[in-house]
């Protein structure tokens, strides 16, 4: 054993430390095993102080710092370096608090999304961000990354569900605001600076998180669109028909949708026939049992009549429903198929999304014109997915569909990141939606915050901007 693993053993137990050959693979390996790390340590710490002494352990003999929480993350985020520390969240999984009179939960960064909707749930409260991966993926990844998801149409990303966090810095410092209130303009907010930061400023280990009033009533709807206007026009009335309610709206072009039913048909029926341009989601959450369904219905029913639907299916019980978001959420087996390919998760204005998709799609044609392009996400935030299949996953391929899909963003005011962060794999294009300037500022922070660079160190920046 190293002077180093002597350390990280006496502070977690040799039970909570691996070294080299007897890492298990799930500490190498990124979500779609594109990334592969190379930790030369695992530690499993159980608590904050733990974590501030291993982290002043490792500042010390400069050893890189990876936090992992659940390894759903998509960007190579939680890959370590060769010779670095993976530090586990599995263990700090513990709910300490549910406040039904503040509406908030205290719980630590290992607690899973799934078991945050459950603990509220047993409250009859409601945790709101959501995603496809909430088995897994925990707090502490979901605020590293800034997670958005299926809901941030009504109730934001995960920024806006945090109230208050508990953090250790590099030099091993813990920070604690676990405050419960809405309102903290005190100075400046370093909680939101530690948020979306990918591990790189600190490790989070526990948070307040804001619940809300559990809603009462579910109301799911799949639409066939046939043109990309008409689906603006839909989701402007659903804004203005069910103000305040409206809590998903999910669009999957027509190949996606193709792919994805014929891929699950075994598992469950096509709920609406190919033909169309676009498939809407629709989810409503509201808090009036009587009302809530015939509002729907007939806010749907006005959709269809003015011609921006032509098809609709209404789910009539919560497994329709189930079946319906499963079309949007049942997607690895069907998308490993297309593997090797490569996936895009990028923002813009609304109305530069036909030409993202048109460009994007001339763009990778150009180079492969045999290529498969499978474009969905979460409209109503201004996020797409695009799904890509070239025939090849050569670095040089990858760097020509990436070029073509980043050139893109940038030239339509996007963003190359919407919510799963840059990680490894995008930030050799951090530039094309960030200012020099803004890339200036990010490093001074990083600088200021942690000046040895044991945090996450090669991530979001390229060595070479
Ligand atoms: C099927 C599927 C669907 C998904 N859908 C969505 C979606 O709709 N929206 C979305 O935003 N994402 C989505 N994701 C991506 C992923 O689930 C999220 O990014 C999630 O928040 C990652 O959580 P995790 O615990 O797995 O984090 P990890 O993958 O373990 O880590 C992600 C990043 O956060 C850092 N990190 C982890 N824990 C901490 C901590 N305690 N303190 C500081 N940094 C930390 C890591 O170092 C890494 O940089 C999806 C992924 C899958 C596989």
């Amino acid at each position: 054993m190293t002077r180093f693993a002597d350390a990280l053993a006496a502070i977690v137990g040799r039970e909570n430390l691996f070294e080299q050959g007897a890492i298990d693979d799930r500490y190498r390996h990124s979500m779609g095993r594109k990334y592969v790390g190379a930790p030369a340590y695992v530690a499993r710490p159980g608590n904050t102080a733990e974590i501030s002494a291993i982290l002043r352990a490792a500042n010390d003999a400069r050893v890189p710092v990876t936090a992992l929480g659940g390894g759903t993350g998509v960007v190579g985020g939680a890959t370590a370096l060769p010779g670095g520390l993976v530090l586990s969240l599995e263990r700090m999984r513990r709910i300490e608090e549910v406040d039904s009179n503040s509406l908030t939960m205290i719980a630590e960064s290992g607690v899973t999304i799934q078991a945050a909707h459950e603990a509220a749930e047993a409250q009859q409260l409601f945790f709101p961000l959501d995603l496809g991966a909430r088995g897994t993926a925990t707090i502490g990844g979901a605020i590293g990354t800034n997670a958005g998801g299926n809901r941030v149409i009504r109730w934001g990303m995960m920024r806006d569900m945090v109230l208050g966090l508990e953090a250790v810095l590099a030099d091993g410092s813990v920070v604690s605001a676990l405050g419960k209130a809405v309102k903290d303009n005190a100075g400046y907010n370093w909680k939101h600076l530690l948020i979306g930061s990918e591990g790189t400023l600190g490790i989070v280990t526990r948070a307040v998180l804001r619940l809300r009033p559990r809603p009462l009533t579910t109301a799911t709807a799949l639409l066939a669109i046939d043109s990309f206007e008409s689906v603006v026009s839909v989701l402007r009335h659903l804004e203005a028909a069910l103000p305040g309610t409206l809590s998903a709206f999910e669009v999957m072009w027509d190949n996606f949708y193709e792919l994805v039913t014929r891929a699950n048909a075994a598992k469950r029926d096509r709920p609406l026939p190919l033909g169309h341009r676009h498939y809407v989601l629709v989810e409503s959450l509201g808090s009036d049992p009587v009302a809530d369904p015939g509002r729907f219905e007939a806010v749907l029913g006005e959709i269809l009549s003015k011609g921006w639907a032509a098809d609709a299916v209404i789910a009539q019980s919560p497994r329709d429903s189930e079946r319906l978001w499963a079309v949007r959420e049942d997607l690895m087996e069907p998308l490993s198929a297309l593997w090797p390919m490569f996936a895009f998760d990028v923002s813009m204005p609304l109305t530069a999304m036909p030409q993202f998709v048109d460009r994007a799609s001339a763009g990778i044609r150009a180079a492969f014109p045999d290529a498969t392009i499978l474009i969905y996400g979460h409209l109503g935030d201004g996020n797409l997915h695009l799904v890509t299949k070239v025939g090849r996953a050569d670095e040089e391929a990858e760097h020509i569909v990436d070029s073509a899909v980043y050139d893109v963003v940038g030239e339509l005011g996007g963003s190359i990141s919407a919510e799963h962060g840059v990680g490894l794999m995008k930030r050799e294009f951090l530039s094309r939606t960030r200012s020099p300037a803004e890339i200036q500022m990010m490093r001074r922070i990083k600088s200021a915050l942690d000046p040895n660079g044991i945090l996450n160190p090669d991530k979001i920046f390229s060595p070479l901007t």
